[in-house]
């Protein structure tokens, strides 16, 4: 009750009070009654008075439970932060963003709560928002991290308040973009996804198309507005059959997705190859909403991939099938023979003397001729047939379905090499200059896969340097029995680069002595320990050093050797007469240092130079005359001794004999051989013996087998002697143990 009220029922009262106070009569009086009532009035009215306060007291009660519920649970967080930065005051909502319980929020700082790389943002946003003066809220977006370490994306919207003592808080709502943010940053890459290099373009289900981007349109050349609603058939090249779709569609169906290459056509006409692409997307319902489909123009990827197929299996100067592509074909027409059981030729054509027209007229007029070459074979050869250039001057035309017969596919096979070698035989012109040039042909038949491409064109190669051989303009057929003669010493020759670092070669000695016995020296004589094909005469090893010039160090390496033999000999008396023989091949004596090597293996050894001896054949000195004579004066200077071998055999003119600075001549075996046996052999013996006498040179015999041999050349006074009759050629102990009796003597 209120004062005011209390004041007015306290009169109220009094005036009741003395009213009631007893008449004289002792009856109430009407003032009595009167007052009665009007306090009995007052009374309700301070009742209703009462229960409108309650129900007042009551709304406010509820509008504050409404208001705290809507404070907690509102959609966004509320936070009031004090100028520091300290929470005093979070919501419900707000603990929720954050992740962490109420209790453990109010009285930290809200920066804790800021994602690392905004952190910088913050403290200078936190500041501008404490000194905005103005009304205005001032928001912005920021990544918090939460309690369990994960970042969401809040957008602020924050508020200054002048709290108690002046001192500024802020509140700020928070609310969560993070979602909004990743569809935005979606929609964002899908456009910038659409807008892409490649042509895309999306339809509803029934194939209607609903947009295509600017690729699309720069490819087909059709706009947006000329595609939507239409299907993509539009695009349309009638180079597909209802097949190509089908299986298309089949694999939409099945798989959700075809990609591959299609001919479209353009809206100008031009139909290309494209890549495309064609996912089928579907609602949560597994039905399929809309077709996306990407494509790329593939027209010059396609033609690099042409170019570089070109560059890959033809010839770029004659447009000729490379080696690649013929071994590919080769391959097929193998396969194809197994079949039809057919033989099939290959023809090895090799122009004659073609590095001399390029080193005369030059590789332009060179590559003029190539390229008239490999008309001329195309226009000779059917079409399921192959003309193809390996390189140089090398071409091969491959034959298919010549014969089921060997015989009458090699006659076919030949007939057409011929036709060849006749049309490459007609005048060229290279610009203005006319020409003519033979061919060689080498040609082999094949069968199924009884061998490799690579053998087969090994053999052709062969048969055409047969050609070659064989005088040239001429086809010759592959030969298998010189093909192992030439298998073996390819073998051969591969161990043969290793032997000499392998110390496989042995040298053995052989003596050559006069008729009493009494041993001058030995002709040292080279062999080959191989480890598996076993020991290999000179014969088989010789020619091919030779060839391959591996004569130059192995010939070093004997001379090596018996220079140091002749060291060791040298040491004692019964020794330091002996002489020793080597062997030296023509390429030896050519090499242009050869004086200057043995030079200098005399000097390392310093031997007595006049106990070695060198070896010559008469065709080796006869190949450079002058080179021969102008080294053999240079080495005889030098104190060495020279023999002439296989004397007899050769040209043997007296004109060159006496030109050159020889010592020995060595009647060849052959006529030793037929002592005995042919008269006119047994005159030539005589007269070598008598022209060494006349020369003032020494005469040895070698082969000399027999006692009748020994006696004729005795009785003919050729002094020295050498052959099986006194020993054959041993190893260096063996032959030492030859000596003893000389020794002991
Ligand atoms: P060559 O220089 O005429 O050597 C003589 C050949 O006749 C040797 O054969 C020898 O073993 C053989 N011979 C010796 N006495 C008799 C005999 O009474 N009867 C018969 N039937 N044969 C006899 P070898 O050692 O097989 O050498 C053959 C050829 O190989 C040599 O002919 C020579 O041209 C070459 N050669 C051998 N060793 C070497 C070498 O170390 N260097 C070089 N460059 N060539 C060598
Ligand atoms: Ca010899
Ligand atoms: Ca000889």
């Amino acid at each position: 009750m209120s004062d005011k009220q209390d004041i007015q029922h306290k009169a109220l009262r009094d005036k009741a009070e003395a009213c009631l106070a007893p008449t004289s009569s002792g009856q109430p009086s009407v003032l009595h009654l009167q007052l009665l009532q009007e306090l009995q009035v007052h009374q309700i009215e301070l009742e209703m008075q009462n229960e409108e306060l309650r129900q007042a007291h009551a709304a406010l009660e509820a509008s504050r439970d409404r208001y705290i519920d809507l404070y907690e649970f509102a959609p966004v967080g509320y936070l009031t932060l004090t100028a520091e930065g300290v929470i005093v005051d979070i919501n419900l909502t707000g603990s929720k963003l954050l992740g962490i319980e109420r209790k453990n929020l109010t009285h930290r700082r809200f920066a804790r709560f800021v994602a690392e790389q905004d952190m910088d943002r913050w403290q200078r946003l936190f500041l501008r928002a404490l000194a905005d003066t103005d009304d205005e809220r001032f928001g912005f977006d920021l990544l918090l991290k939460r309690g369990d370490g994960s970042v969401i994306y809040i957008h602020l919207d924050c508020q200054r308040h002048i709290g108690i003592g002046e001192s500024s808080v802020l509140r700020i709502a928070l609310t969560d973009i993070t979602q909004l943010n990743q569809a935005e940053i979606d929609l964002r890459i899908a456009a910038i996804a659409f807008e892409s290099q490649e042509g895309m373009f999306i339809t509803d289900a029934n194939q209607k198309i609903l947009r295509v981007n600017a690729a699309y349109t720069k490819i087909t050349g059709y706009t947006e507005a000329e595609s939507i609603g239409k299907t993509p058939l539009l695009h349309r090249s009638g180079r597909h059959g209802a097949d190509f779709y089908a299986v298309m569609w089949a694999s939409i169906n099945s798989t959700g997705a075809w990609r591959g290459e299609i001919w479209n056509r353009r809206k100008n006409g031009e139909v290309y190859p494209e890549w495309l692409t064609i996912t089928a997307v579907k609602n949560n319902d597994d039905v399929v909403r809309h077709y996306v489909a990407t494509l790329i123009d593939i027209t010059q990827q396609k033609a690099a991939t042409a170019q570089i197929e070109q560059l890959a299996f033809y010839d770029p100067l004659t447009n000729l099938p490379n080696r690649r592509l013929l071994k590919d074909r080769l391959h097929l027409a193998m396969a194809s023979s197994t079949r039809s059981k057919q033989y099939g030729a290959l023809l090895f054509i090799d122009l004659d003397n073609f590095k001399t027209l390029n080193d005369t007229l030059g590789h332009n007029m060179g590559d003029l001729l190539l390229q008239q070459v490999a008309q001329r074979l195309v226009s000779h050869v059917r079409a399921e047939d192959t003309a193809a250039r390996l390189g140089g001057d090398e071409f091969v035309v491959m034959l298919e379905g010549l014969s089921q017969n060997a015989e009458e596919a090699a006659i076919h096979a030949e007939v057409s090499g011929k036709k060849m070698l006749a049309a490459l035989n007609k005048t060229y012109w290279l610009a203005d200059h006319e020409y003519r040039c033979t061919s060689s042909i080498g040609a082999t038949l094949f069968i199924d896969h009884a061998l490799t491409e690579d053998d087969l064109l090994k053999h052709v190669d062969i048969a055409m340097y047969q050609a070659k051989h064989a005088g040239r303009n001429t086809l010759r057929f592959f030969d298998q029995a010189m093909q192992s003669v030439l298998t073996e010493r390819a073998a051969l020759e591969v161990d043969l680069h290793l032997a000499l670092k392998k110390n496989q070669f042995k040298l053995y000695y052989q003596l050559q002595a006069t008729h009493t016995g009494h041993i001058v020296g030995a002709e040292i004589l080279i062999r080959w320990e191989h480890p598996t094909r076993g020991m290999i005469a000179p014969i088989e090893f010789i020619p091919l050093a030779e060839e391959t010039g591996l004569i130059v160090a192995i010939g070093l390496w004997e001379l090596e050797m018996a220079c140091a033999q002749l060291k060791v000999w040298e040491k004692h008396s019964q020794t330091n007469q002996l002489q020793l023989s080597v062997n030296v091949c023509a390429r030896q004596l050519h090499q242009a240092d050869f004086v200057e090597r043995v030079h200098a293996v005399l000097e390392k050894t310093a031997i007595n130079p006049s106990r070695l001896k060198l070896e010559l054949t008469e065709s080796m000195v006869l190949h450079d005359i002058d080179d021969t004579i102008i080294k053999m004066q240079a080495l005889k200077a030098l104190g060495l001794r020279f023999s002439m071998d296989d004397f007899g055999t050769g040209y043997s003119s007296l004109s060159y004999l006496t030109q050159l600075p020889l010592d020995q001549l060595k009647i060849d075996q052959s006529f030793v051989h037929n002592l005995g046996l042919k008269s006119a052999d047994a005159i030539v013996v005589q007269t070598i013996i008598g022209m060494a006498k006349n020369l003032g040179i020494e005469v040895i015999a070698e082969g000399v087998e027999t006692e009748m041999q020994r006696a004729f050349l005795e009785a003919n006074s050729c002094q020295l002697i050498q052959g099986y009759l006194f020993s054959k050629p041993v190893p260096l102990e063996a032959f030492e143990r030859l000596l003893i009796p000389i020794i002991s003597a």
